[in-house]
């Protein structure tokens, strides 16, 4: 079998697609998926350009050994450009790690909750929930304030949140991807370190990096590929886990090895490079808050415009990031998830925890497609309304 195939092959709608040579351009629909989600174009094009031998190498980026220099280069540029873009500063690392936000569910407490102190857990939506069940598997989680009661529709007001004085740290979840919430701001915690699962909201607008003791996200939502979990530590709390944790879950090894004690994600940090290059590029993240809550505002007043559509958000918690609205049936639901597929509008079906329909619009995604889902939306309604 050769990669040689006839065009009617590769016009079959066959999964895995027919491999064709030489690619023709493939349509692209409008990508509203939660995670794995939309990347820039560019960054993309930017891969395949230089997939099979980066430019000066002469081998491909996922051929290259991780100890090189080729990959020391992309490595470093990464963490700089993030750190650009930020104004992160020299009291934390930035760590390139693996197994998902969820191990960071873990990670966290084993290295930062010791055996005599309690965790405080802000629980906003169905990960944080999941982040506080893990802790407890390692010390003492104080479930500080939670939304539960009222279906997790909003975030807690400041006074709200009750920090446990002297809590080993306090966790929150930035954007509750599945609820569609997200906090309008970081909150004040008073001293104990304020650890963020931003996994689905990170570098959506300017972040207050320097004041938090851990960032961490995976980076298949807003920052690049599945594969790759990103993590920004303050250097004093990455050496506070205890010995006895396994190597590969602590911070202070990741930290003293430059995320390389063993073999990183070689690929997925190329392609998060690329995409921290498109942001510096686009303006850097006071152009994407911008550009983010241009495209969430259209889509909101779409939502609000009559009562056909409800959004399931409070106005004053609604996320930037994963837009949650319902129809007035379960049945029009269904048919609308169908119809937009149609339409060249991919994944707008809702969690299945929660059912009604969810637009993810991260920083990669374009404003044409909010533009062409809130037509879609008009039609919808007028046709089935
Ligand atoms: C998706 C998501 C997770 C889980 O991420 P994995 O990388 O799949 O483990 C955790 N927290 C939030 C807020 C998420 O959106």
């Amino acid at each position: 079998m050769g990669f040689s195939r006839t065009r009617s092959d590769h016009a079959s709608n066959t999964y895995p697609p027919e491999l064709t040579m030489p690619s023709t351009p493939t349509h692209r629909v409008f990508n509203f998926s939660a995670g794995p989600a939309v990347l820039p174009e560019a960054v993309l094009e930017e891969a395949q350009r230089d997939l099979l031998a980066l430019p000066g190498v002469g081998m491909s980026i996922m051929e290259v050994s991780h100890r090189s220099a080729a990959f020391d280069d992309v490595l470093e540029r990464a963490e700089s450009d993030l750190r650009a873009l930020t104004g992160l500063g020299d009291d934390h690392h930035v760590l390139f790690l693996q197994g998902g936000a969820s191990q960071q569910f873990a990670m966290v407490p084993m290295n930062l909750l010791p055996a005599d102190g309690v965790a405080d857990y802000v629980v906003t939506g169905s990960w944080a929930k999941k982040a506080s069940v893990e802790a407890a598997k390692f010390g003492r989680v104080n479930v500080c304030a939670t939304t539960e009661p009222e279906a997790f529709s909003r975030v807690p007001s400041a006074d709200e949140l009750h920090p446990t004085r002297g809590a080993a740290y306090v966790h929150v979840t930035s954007n509750n991807t599945i609820v569609g919430t997200q906090w309008p701001t970081w909150p004040e915690v008073g001293d104990s370190p304020l650890v963020v699962d931003a996994s689905s909201d990170l570098l959506c607008r300017p972040v207050d990096a320097n004041r938090c003791g851990v960032i961490y996200a995976g980076a298949q939502k807003n920052l690049g590929p599945a594969g790759l979990t990103l993590v920004v530590i303050r250097k004093d709390l990455a050496e506070r886990g205890p010995e006895s944790i396994p190597t590969t879950l602590r911070y202070s090894v990741a930290a003293k090895h430059g995320s390389r004690y063993n073999t990183p994600p070689v690929f997925a940090i190329y392609l998060f490079g690329l995409v921290m290059h498109w942001l510096r590029q686009s303006g850097g993240l006071v152009e994407m808050e911008a550009r983010n809550r241009r495209k969430a505002g259209l889509l909101y007043d779409a939502i609000d415009r009559t009562g056909f559509y409800r959004g399931t958000a409070h106005p004053g918690s609604r996320s930037l990031m994963n837009v949650t609205f319902r129809l007035p049936t379960e049945e029009l639901e269904r048919q609308f998830v169908v119809e937009a597929n149609a339409a060249g509008l991919s994944g707008l079906k809702g969690h299945r925890s929660v059912g009604g329909q969810r637009a993810s619009i991260y920083n990669a995604f374009p404003e044409a497609g909010v533009a062409a889902l809130v037509d879609f939306m008009d039609h919808f309604e007028r046709t089935h309304g």
